[in-house]
């Protein structure tokens, strides 16, 4: 049976995802209210600006129901804004977070130079091609915990990683046609 996901449709790129987890294989919803978390494998938090779809979280209950789900089994990719939205701690900011991946989220971390820009990135576990990857004001993960596993670098920066079922990127694969990385998180919904 196809993994049930959702896309938190709060703000942000909604659409792109729910193509994109069509492509891989999901079936999809968009979430607006908490009681539609109850049945999902998966949701999906996008990029937007993580300060709005926070206070949006917070007024509509996620902040709760989120890591309620989260225990139950469903496993959370956020990408971009939801990259920072999943982490235990943002630097310089009290911003509301989720604290699902135990690492440190530093915001528009590559400067204002590089507001955004794409770069093939070596992803061994997805296979020999890289990836296309789309950076625009994106964060990265400074440091993780203990039981994160770290896929990605940019240099020195960590742009991808995962813990459990969550996974979270600093780049947006929603905007690509590539499906590899859509089809991972699903993946990991499946582990036990
Ligand atoms: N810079 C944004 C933030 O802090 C994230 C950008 C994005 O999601 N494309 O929320």
């Amino acid at each position: 049976m196809a993994p049930r996901v959702g896309v938190l449709d709060l703000q942000g790129d909604v659409a792109e995802h729910v193509e994109a987890l069509q492509r891989a294989g999901a079936e999809t919803f968009r979430i607006k209210r908490v009681e539609q978390l109850a049945d999902l494998d998966g949701l999906v938090i996008p990029g937007g600006e993580s300060t709005a779809i926070g206070k949006l979280m917070t007024r509509y209950g996620f902040m709760d129901a989120i890591p309620r789900e989260a225990r139950r089994g469903m496993g959370v990719y956020g990408t971009c804004a939801g990259l920072i939205l999943v982490a235990t701690e943002i630097d310089g900011s009290s911003q509301p977070r989720l604290g699902l991946i135990d690492m440190v989220a530093k915001r528009n971390a590559f400067g204002r130079q590089r507001e955004s820009f794409e770069i093939d990135l070596d992803l061994p576990e997805l296979g020999k091609e890289p990836v296309r990857a789309v950076f625009i004001r994106a964060p990265y993960v400074g440091s993780v915990g203990p039981g994160v596993r770290v896929l990605a670098r940019v240099g020195e920066k960590i742009v991808m990683a995962s813990a459990g079922k969550h996974l979270v990127t600093a780049f947006h694969p929603e905007l690509t046609e590539d499906p590899r990385v859509h089809r991972y998180f699903l993946d990991l919904l499946g582990k036990s």
